[in-house]
């Protein structure tokens, strides 16, 4: 559980978080910004998706699991929190561990999904 002043501190503007790069299968640490989706991949210069920071990139050797994870980003899941009812509460949901599962949780979650926007034309200057 994050304490209240580390969360405080990691909400500075400043603080960074995950993109993830699909071309390269990589993550690199950026700077958060809610407005911004996209930010320039440091490797390639294409675009890399601002997946926050509970995102846990996979080894860039395993296909299958940026596949899964590519798969989950086009419906609408950038690791953003997803709930469940429960107990008459709700619950945090874990997320899917192949793309098989994936593509259940697409669906059964469908309504928490983000309208995520597409990324820029590649010749736009990164923001
Ligand atoms: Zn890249």
């Amino acid at each position: 559980m994050v304490s209240g002043s580390e969360k405080d501190r990691r909400m500075e503007p400043s603080y960074l978080t995950a993109h993830a790069c699909f071309r390269c299968r990589r993550s690199f640490k950026m700077k958060y910004d809610p407005e911004v989706f996209y930010r320039k991949c440091p490797r390639c210069g294409d675009w890399a998706l601002d997946l926050g920071r509970n995102f846990k990139p996979p080894k860039s050797s395993d296909k299958a699991q940026w596949a899964k994870v590519e798969f989950l980003v086009q419906h609408g899941f950038v690791f953003q929190k997803i709930y469940r009812e429960a107990d008459g509460g709700f619950l945090q949901v874990r997320y899917p561990e192949t793309l098989a599962e994936a593509k259940e949780f697409v669906e059964h979650y469908a309504d928490q999904a983000w309208n995520v926007p597409p990324p820029p034309p590649n010749d736009e200057p990164a923001a």
